[in-house]
């Protein structure tokens, strides 16, 4: 998504550019694919910064638009119903309506709606943009408005599971981003899935004279004394230039690179990987009650949100309901996706045989998490197809180290590398989701390649 933001974005401005992509898709993390004729979204639960026709001109999504040249009608977004946080204890909702959390925190923590208020202030007058500040921890400084600890888990839960490549805490900035995108703006989805959005980017692109290259890797970036100088494809072409924008994350750009930087020994891997199920079930079920978009579950009271020991966990996930979200035409299927937070080493060591059996057993388990979520015990009879990916499916598609879907914890913000001409957009800038990406891929343009 960074790649083709940027690319778009270069084309515009009459760059000879080229996107290199080594799958035979577009879309990344985010793509899409066929199973049993019916087209399944890879990854998209939501897209987040939703913001009405005709909104706030300066907001994320409007200025995305506005440097792609998209007509806001062309992505036919969706909005989410309502989404609900929930733990042992309490639950929130919230919707596109900041009025919805507002009231739900007033109803459940009344002692501490003054603070959160403060808190809101706070952060809408924080410029998270600043891509020289210095790292500040979103747990201190939430809690130095928020006493109740359980709210302030409670609303570090979505936040942390649609944008931290962190564990534990997060930067303050990157709170700050998830909370106005997901709290202040809001979800939703394009009306076709993200295959939509994909096709409107590729067809920009073109369009604008760029040159996209699919089942095309590339397996090396020639730099010397500190200059870009050429990339070079699996077919063994030489893509003679001196800017490489890379979305391929920090590590993962550096690893084929001729020239390392000094500290490439010392730079932190990604250890956050999920597990994602796709459940199909019989359009006929019975889903009465469940009209909310996405839950954000936690067993307990206390958010622990870090890669666990074991293969999967279950304490904590996010479960989404694609078919609630308000779209003109009723859809036909009925998806429910669950992510729950992974072990990238325990999938990895599997020989091939294991990992099979470890996935089929897990995908009965995940099936019967949905159940208890959503409140059915028949499932099992309803399913059409499942599917799942572990964090060696994202390692296998995307390149992503570990699996590590949000890239590695250090992020570089300015986009720069150890290498002149060499930048990194998407995942590893900072700006994560498919929003984010999307706004790095921009920035990043517009910072180096087209001052
Ligand atoms: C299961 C799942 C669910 C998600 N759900 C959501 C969601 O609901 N909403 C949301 O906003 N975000 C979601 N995300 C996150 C979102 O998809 C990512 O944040 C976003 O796509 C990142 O985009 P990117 O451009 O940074 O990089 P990526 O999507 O990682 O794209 C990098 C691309 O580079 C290619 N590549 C890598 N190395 C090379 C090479 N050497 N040569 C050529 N090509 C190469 C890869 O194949 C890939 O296509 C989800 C992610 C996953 C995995």
């Amino acid at each position: 998504m960074s790649g083709l933001a940027a690319g778009i974005r270069l084309a515009h401005f009459g760059k000879k550019v080229c996107i290199a992509e080594k799958h035979g898709r577009g879309g990344g993390l985010n793509s899409y694919y066929n199973r049993n004729g019916i087209e399944i979204d890879t990854g998209l639960h939501a897209m987040t910064n939703f913001i009405p026709r005709g909104g706030a001109k300066n907001s994320p999504l409007m200025k995305l638009l506005r440097q792609l040249r998209i007509p806001y009608d062309e992505l036919c977004l969706r909005e989410q119903n309502y989404s609900i946080i929930q733990f042992s204890s309490a639950s929130l909702s919230f919707s596109n309506d900041f009025d919805m959390l507002k009231t739900s925190i007033s109803d459940k923590f009344p002692s501490e709606i003054d603070n959160f208020l403060r808190l809101d202030s706070h952060i809408m007058s924080y410029n998270e943009l600043d891509v020289n500040a210095p790292y500040v921890s979103a747990r201190k400084t939430v809690s130095g408005f928020i006493k109740n600890e359980l709210l302030v888990e409670m609303l570090f839960c979505p936040l942390m599971y649609y944008g931290s490549a962190v564990e534990k805490d997060m930067d303050f900035a990157q709170f700050a981003i998830m909370y106005k995108s997901i709290f202040r703006e809001g979800f939703c989805r394009p009306e076709k899935g993200i295959r939509q959005l994909i096709t409107l980017l590729e067809d920009r692109f073109k369009e604008s004279g760029g040159e996209l290259r699919y089942n095309c890797e590339i397996r090396r970036i020639m730099n010397s004394g500190g200059k870009t100088v050429a990339a070079i494809t699996s077919g063994g072409e030489m893509l003679e230039t001196s800017n490489v924008l890379s979305s391929a994350g920090s590590l993962e750009t550096m690893h084929i690179c001729d020239e390392k930087p000094a500290n490439f020994a010392e730079l932190p891997e990604g250890q956050l990987s999920f597990i994602e199920a796709i459940f199909c079930i019989d359009p006929g079920t019975n889903l009465e009650g469940i009209d909310y978009s996405i839950k954000f579950f936690n067993e307990t009271d206390n958010f622990d949100y870090c890669a666990p020991d074991t293969a999967y966990s279950l304490r904590s996930g996010v479960f989404c309901c694609p078919f609630n979200f308000r779209y003109d035409e009723r859809k036909n299927e009925r998806m429910l996706r669950l992510t729950v937070l992974a072990n990238h080493n325990s999938w990895r060591k599997y020989d091939k045989k294991t990992y099979r059996g470890k996935k089929a057993e897990l995908s009965e388990i995940l099936l019967k998490k949905c159940g208890e979520l959503c409140g059915r015990t028949d499932l099992r009879q309803r399913l059409v197809f499942s599917d799942i990916f572990t964090p060696e499916t994202v390692r296998r598609f995307t390149g992503h180290i570990n699996g590590a879907v949000y890239g590695s914890p250090l992020k570089f913000k300015n986009g720069r590398t150890h290498t002149e001409g060499l930048y990194l957009c998407g995942t590893d800038q900072g700006f994560l989701g498919i929003t984010g990406a999307m706004l790095s891929g921009i920035s990043i343009a517009n910072m180096y390649l087209l001052k």
